[in-house]
């Protein structure tokens, strides 16, 4: 098969990784892609919002099948425009796609099929919006519908700050004033993320994960879009992974069946696990960052026959073989992030890191430095640079492993978290 992976980060470089290594791949192509990307697929400079060039590409390469990593092409339509010119996606479709476009459809889904979720109220304006917090009181939960890249949710400890939050999106302190929000009950408990591959009609349960949002150890500091992750999620047993498949993932996909609109491609559910059973926190329609890297390394069978199986409906019966193996992955970001940082910083000592056992390197933001003659040395390009992920037989020990693999790199404007996986490690010592 020739197969085009679209998008740029550490997910891509992980779902290339893992494509490339199936005998079904002849021909892997990514775009844009990545330093790393380009050790295991052809880059190709296409524009993602332009469909008309990438089903252009799709057709004058033969393409089987395109796997879409990001969520903005997904809500922007890109799976319907291929479908439509006859080229196989992976992927929903933009109605699909509202699961994560639209907090206000997701919870109004959730409410109309019994999917346990955070009570709720929608509005579309301020002075309404401020009395239901007054009613409520805080702790409170204060969400900006539409795409908003991780930043539209305040969790407010008053009734002040949910006030502010109000103020703060319908003023458009978001980019653009809000045309709607959320305001939601807040839900206590520990978080997980779970994946869910689904064909239209059924699902089938991949794995659970758990990320660290927080910029600093111990959880402190600003949110970013993930500095680092660990499969399986400690708290996610088979009963559990039991529960959100009949409770939360198998109802919504019946659900959108229902709707004319059935759902393909990953679902990434959002949970949190409260003393009253897993409870939706938000749903996302494509593989997490860093999510991802981290399940395609615990992934034992191949990941193409299983892409194909979802997007032609033919998920039942159908398994995978996971490695009983933890995985966890260590982001480097460069200094500042996830404020204003620099790009262009040489980074060296890759090859020694990834010949420590059990090691993955994955890129998330480099570019080979142009101005040298071979072309070869990486420079740093975005806020979030590498993946340095590592299975082990524990997650303290595919941790060890990782950060030995850090030690190794040498790129002085870069910074990692020096506790990823705290949690699991924890419970793991307690049990
Ligand atoms: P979201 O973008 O919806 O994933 O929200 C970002 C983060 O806000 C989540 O990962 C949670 O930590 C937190 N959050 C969102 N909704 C709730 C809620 N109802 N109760 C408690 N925390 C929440």
């Amino acid at each position: 098969m020739n197969i085009l992976i679209l998008g740029s980060g550490g997910r891509e470089h992980a779902l290339a990784w893992k494509i490339a290594a199936s005998p079904l791949t002849d021909k892997l192509y990514c775009a844009p892609g990545n330093a790393g990307i380009a050790q295991e697929a052809d880059c190709v400079a296409l524009d993602l919002a332009d469909h008309t060039a990438v089903i252009a590409f799709a057709k004058e390469k033969k393409i089987d099948l395109v796997v879409v990593g990001p969520e903005a092409p997904l809500c922007a339509g890109i799976v319907d425009d291929l479908e439509a010119a006859g080229i196989k996606a992976f992927g929903p479709s933009k109605w699909a796609a509202r699961l994560e476009g639209s907090k206000g459809f997701t919870k109004d889904l959730c409410k109309a099929n019994n999917i346990p979720t955070a009570a709720y109220q929608r509005f579309k304006g301020a002075g309404a919006a401020k009395d239901y917090v007054r009613k409520k009181g805080a702790p409170i939960v204060v969400k900006a519908d539409g795409l908003a890249a991780g930043k539209g949710v305040v969790v407010a400890e008053t009734v002040k700050e949910a006030e502010e939050a109000i103020d703060m999106m319908f003023g458009g302190g978001l980019g653009q004033p809000a045309w709607e929000i959320v305001i939601e009950d807040c839900l206590v408990g520990e978080e997980a993320s779970f994946f869910a591959l689904c064909d239209g009609e059924t699902a089938i349960a991949l794995a659970s994960a758990q990320d660290h949002k927080r910029v600093g150890d111990g959880d402190k500091g600003p949110n970013t879009g993930g500095m680092g992750a660990y499969s399986p999620a400690p708290i996610m047993t088979a009963a559990m992974e039991k529960r959100v498949m009949d409770e939360i993932v198998l109802p919504t996909v019946r659900a959108l069946k229902h709707a004319g609109a059935p759902y393909k491609g990953v679902l990434f559910a959002g949970l949190m696990i409260t003393d009253k059973g897993p409870q939706l926190i938000e749903y996302n329609v494509r593989f997490g960052d860093p999510e991802c890297q981290v399940l395609m390394l615990r992934l034992m069978s191949d990941l193409v026959p299983a892409l194909v199986a979802a997007r032609d409906g033919q998920l039942k019966n159908f398994d995978l073989r996971w490695y009983d193996d933890a995985a966890l992955t260590v982001v480097m970001a460069a200094k500042g992030y996830p404020g204003a940082y620099g790009k262009g910083s040489v980074i060296e000592g890759l090859d020694a890191a990834a010949q420590v056992e059990g090691v993955e390197i994955f890129h998330a933001g480099t570019i080979f430095d142009k101005t040298r003659a071979d072309g070869k040395r990486i420079l740093a390009n975005g806020g979030r640079v590498l993946n340095v992920c590592a299975r082990g037989k524990s997650v303290r020990e595919a941790q060890a492993r990782a950060y030995a693999a850090v030690d190794r790199i040498t790129w002085p404007e870069g910074f990692c978290r020096r506790d990823i996986g705290w949690r699991a490690i924890a419970h793991e010592q307690a049990t």
